[in-house]
């Protein structure tokens, strides 16, 4: 039975109190023709599911190089709503042979969830057969899109990610490489793509290097050389390949059976990484441009510690990204670090309310608390964000239910008070509950007894200690050059209309 509109709403109540990452990419380019690269795909894809739950894709083809043909084999790709795992099974990976592979999975904020807008998209036109894969959005699709359909091209979804591959399919009889440079020098906005033809497989990433991307290898016993690309360092791990490097803002990679050709598109590229990547998006396993998200974690609550402490008897994280934060906050102050609250791993986002009455014990389902270790304590709870304030409220409130005696909420990132157009699903400026009252207000609305956020200077120090030590004296303006806080201070890397620049 169809959800009915109520319980849709307690659905988005619940899951919509957090930023969702838009998408995750990967892709294998294996010259050793006993690799399956659509199977690695799909365990890279497992390794990436946390950046998107709505619909998993892959597309693979058997390159030219491998399969000894000259001609190149039309990209097959498959595709569906849910999990990787729901999506995809032994038969239907059975399906997609080749050496060479894409995948996505997707959390839609552009374009509505609908199979339509499941990635990858695939293109098969006179010149050979290509597929994009794509995390961000792009701030000047619908000016592109318009521009494409005035000269005839059509589209079969309302996702901007279509317009990519309609302009490299438009370009391609320049060949691939100005095909790629002329689509990317066209379009603005965050991107980290990767891009498989009949005989290469493609990685970029936008001039400010938003949405993260990154190279690694698989051994081959032989002269082989099996290259990946992913949107984190941990779906490498997942597959037994080494990290290589970032790939940089601004930088084209294209992985043949020959050799692996890089070059810059831009001639200004200016870092702006989602420094929100480093507070929740991103796996703790993961490395993102140089730094150890774990690591960033850990200090960031060092730093919340050291910044708004508090006499307290306990210090606990709201599972999963608050608990290093809660781990670096009790080394810091000295405050005992435990286990108070456990989520269920099962809460996805097919999860639906049953009823009104269960409406504000949704995040119970989600989160409960360990009495034992709460009752009578003054507890610490650090999050990563306050969205709209639904699951802080709970939270404080079950935790008084289970005894705590003093409730102090620290949050390991700036109050979120503007929207982001780079790929981050964020409500309405108005829903934005740090954006519509003051710390105080918000306090007393969440009914805890204190509430802090980390400064910005303090999140830029915790993910990258270095610079902050190296420069004391450098200004919050030059330090923060390097990621984007769109999101805290309202300030863009990119021209937003309406919005200003940082
Ligand atoms: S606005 Fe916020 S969420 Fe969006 S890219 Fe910038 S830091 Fe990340």
């Amino acid at each position: 039975m169809p959800p009915c509109d109520e319980d849709k709403l307690q659905h988005e109540d619940c899951q919509h109190d957090k930023l969702h990452e838009e998408c995750g990419v990967f892709g294998v380019y294996c010259t050793d023709p006993k690799k399956n690269a659509a199977t690695l795909v799909y365990y890279g894809l497992f390794s990436l599911q946390h950046r998107g739950q709505e619909s998993a894709g892959i597309a693979a083809v058997q390159t030219a190089g491998s399969s000894g043909e000259k001609q190149a084999q039309a990209i097959e790709c498959r595709k569906g709503m849910g999990l990787v795992g729901e999506v995809f099974n032994g038969e239907v990976l059975s399906q997609l042979k080749g050496s060479a592979a894409v995948g996505h999975v997707r959390y839609s904020t552009s374009g509505s969830s609908c199979v339509e807008n499941a990635q990858p998209f695939v293109s098969h036109f006179k010149l050979g057969s290509i597929a994009v894969a794509h995390n961000g959005t792009l701030t000047n699709a619908d000016v592109v899109r318009e521009l494409l359909e005035d000269a005839g091209v059509g589209f079969t979804s309302s996702s901007d990610s279509e317009v990519i591959i309609n302009l490299i399919a438009k370009n391609y009889k320049k060949g691939l490489e100005k095909a790629l440079t002329d689509t990317i020098k066209f379009i603005k906005g965050s991107y980290a793509l990767v891009v498989l033809t009949g005989s290469a497989l493609v990685g970029a990433r936008d001039p400010n290097g938003i949405r993260p991307l990154c190279l690694g290898k698989l051994d081959g016993k032989d002269a082989s050389h099996n290259w990946i690309l992913a949107s984190e360092s941990c779906a490498i791990d997942a597959v037994g390949g080494k990290f290589v490097r970032d790939i940089e803002p601004g930088e084209v990679v294209i992985i043949t059976e020959d050799n692996v050709l890089s070059f810059t598109f831009s001639e200004k590229t200016r870092r702006a990484v989602c420094s929100f990547e480093y507070v929740y998006f991103a796996r703790p396993d993961s490395i993102i441009d140089k730094v150890d998200v774990y690591g960033s974690r850990i200090r960031a609550g060092g730093i919340l510690g050291r910044e708004s402490a508090v006499k307290a008897d306990l210090v606990i994280g709201v599972p999963d990204s608050g608990v290093p934060a809660a781990i670096g906050y009790g080394r810091a102050t000295g405050t005992p670090f435990g286990l108070g609250i456990v989520k269920s791993k099962y809460v996805g986002r097919t999860f639906i309310a049953p009823n009104q009455i269960l409406r504000e014990k949704a995040v119970s389902v989600k989160h409960n608390v360990i009495e034992s270790e709460v009752k009578n304590k003054r507890v610490v709870i650090i999050d990563d964000s306050i969205v709209r304030g639904t699951t802080s409220r709970r939270l404080v409130s079950i935790l008084r239910a289970a005894g705590a005696r003093e409730v102090h909420i620290r949050i390991c990132s700036p109050p979120v008070r503007f929207p982001c157009y780079f790929g981050i699903d964020t409500p309405h400026r108005k829903d934005l509950i740090s954006n519509m009252n003051s710390v105080d207000e918000l306090c007393a609305s969440l009914g805890a007894d204190s509430l802090a956020f980390i400064s910005v200077e303090g999140l830029l120090e915790s993910i990258n200690p270095g610079e902050a030590a190296n420069n004391p004296e450098r200004s919050t303006e030059a330090h923060k050059a390097g990621y984007c806080l769109g999101c805290f201070t309202g300030e863009y890397p990119i021209p937003v209309a309406g919005e200003p620049s940082a």
